[in-house]
């Protein structure tokens, strides 16, 4: 660090030719590269070419003045972040506190001491090596990085601040207070310090990041790494669908069906709620394949599936339990999952799903009780369906 702060280059602005000189004689004794300007416009015009580590800048000067200068520089994207001391005689307290509003890092008064000028230079400076030593560290990860203290965004890398398209992290500040308002957190994992983040402007940009907290010293200080993790929850998205769907008829498998029931089951034991289970299959489904082939069977099968997506509520589950056998979870009493059960055997039965041929279909309805598990709830059901089938087909049982 202490050779980076030799090399820095500073500049002095300042309309006293002596001043000048005084103040240059300590830096360059010191070690720094002194530059030099006699008022705030050629001050701005050095800064947009050298860009120096740190300004010295004097308050009281004609026509543009320290504090008319600094909002300058503070206006300009590219010397903003250059820290500004101001050097002068105006020592009041409203001056200073003017001087700090408009963004200075420090303010000496004139007479100065050599020793207490260096020093609070060589602090500044640091302070600047150190902000962009990490912005540069930031700048050259390839993933999306943040430092946040608590929920300020200190420091954002160049590839975040492209992915938002914002020019720059004060920009970005201004429209979104914290990471969390950009973001939604779609998941969260505390103990891995892990975030599944995702943009809540869903329609221009569908990443989802998996981002990484990495703890600083001081409790409230961390790194968000952020990597995109899309292509690879689009696979895991798929791979779900096709471990909880049926292939044929895009319902629900019977892996599924069981995971399904299980959740529901342990919320309806504390609760008390009606549950009830509708089994159906097709009457003489072997008939359909043997005279008109597996693929209308097949088709049979598909068209049957979308008429009962229509037919049942959103929040009862359909399932292909095997062959030509579905079953239906309802939350509703035995008689209303009855009712329902007869609108569907009476819309199929009304339905031509293959021409000049009439298919039926024959269900059990029963609802949980105290003590059931899956195989004794779907036991029953099926029991009510053997009677259904024993009785002639194309009817309704409820157990
Ligand atoms: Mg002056």
């Amino acid at each position: 660090m202490e050779k980076f702060v030799k090399n820095a280059s500073i500049l002095i602005v300042d309309d006293t030719p002596k001043n000048i000189q005084l103040l240059g004689t300590v830096l360059k004794e010191t070690g720094y590269r002194v530059i030099v300007a006699t008022n705030g416009n050629s001050a701005l015009n050095i800064l947009e070419k050298t860009k120096p580590d740190l300004i010295l800048l004097d308050v009281m000067m004609p026509e543009l003045s320290g504090f008319d200068t600094i909002k300058k520089i503070k206006e300009n994207e590219n010397i903003k972040n250059i820290p500004v001391i101001f050097l002068t005689a105006k020592a009041e307290p409203d001056d200073v506190l003017e001087g700090f509003k408009l963004g200075a890092v420090d303010y000496i008064t004139k007479p100065f001491h050599a020793s207490e000028l260096l020093a609070r230079v060589k602090t500044h400076l640091e302070l600047k090596i150190n902000k962009d030593l990490i912005q540069n560290l930031l700048d050259f990860q390839k993933g999306l990085v943040l430092m946040i203290d608590e929920n300020r965004i200190l420091y954002a890398n160049k590839s975040f601040l492209n992915y938002v398209g914002s020019p720059n992290l004060l920009q970005f500040t201004r429209d979104y207070q914290s990471y969390s308002e950009y973001f939604d957190i779609i998941e969260e994992n505390l103990e891995d310090q892990e975030l599944k983040l995702k943009p809540k402007d869903k329609f221009l940009k569908k990443e989802i990041f998996l981002a990484h907290k990495s703890l600083l010293p001081g409790k409230s200080l961390f790194i968000l790494n952020l990597t995109d993790v899309t292509d690879y929850e689009i696979e895991k998205t798929t791979l779900e669908q096709k471990a909880s769907y049926d292939e044929l008829t895009k319902v629900y498998n019977r892996t599924k069906f069981i995971d399904i029931f299980n959740e529901i089951y342990k919320s309806i034991t504390q609760e008390e709620k009606p549950l009830s289970l509708i089994i159906f299959d097709i009457d003489h489904f072997k008939k359909i394949n043997d005279n008109f082939g597996h693929n209308i069977g097949d088709k049979v099968l598909v068209e049957i599936s979308s008429c009962l997506k229509g037919l049942i509520r959103n929040s009862d589950i359909l399932c292909r339990w095997g062959g030509e056998e579905f079953l239906i979870l309802l939350k509703s009493s035995i008689e209303d999952s009855f009712r329902i059960a007869e609108k569907i055997r009476t819309f199929i039965e009304s339905k031509e799903f293959i021409q000049n041929h009439k298919i039926t279909i024959s269900l059990g309805v029963t609802s949980l009780e105290k003590n059931d598990n899956l195989d004794l709830f779907i036991n029953r059901a099926d029991q009510a369906l053997y009677k259904a089938k024993n009785s002639g087909r194309n009817q309704t049982i409820k157990i």
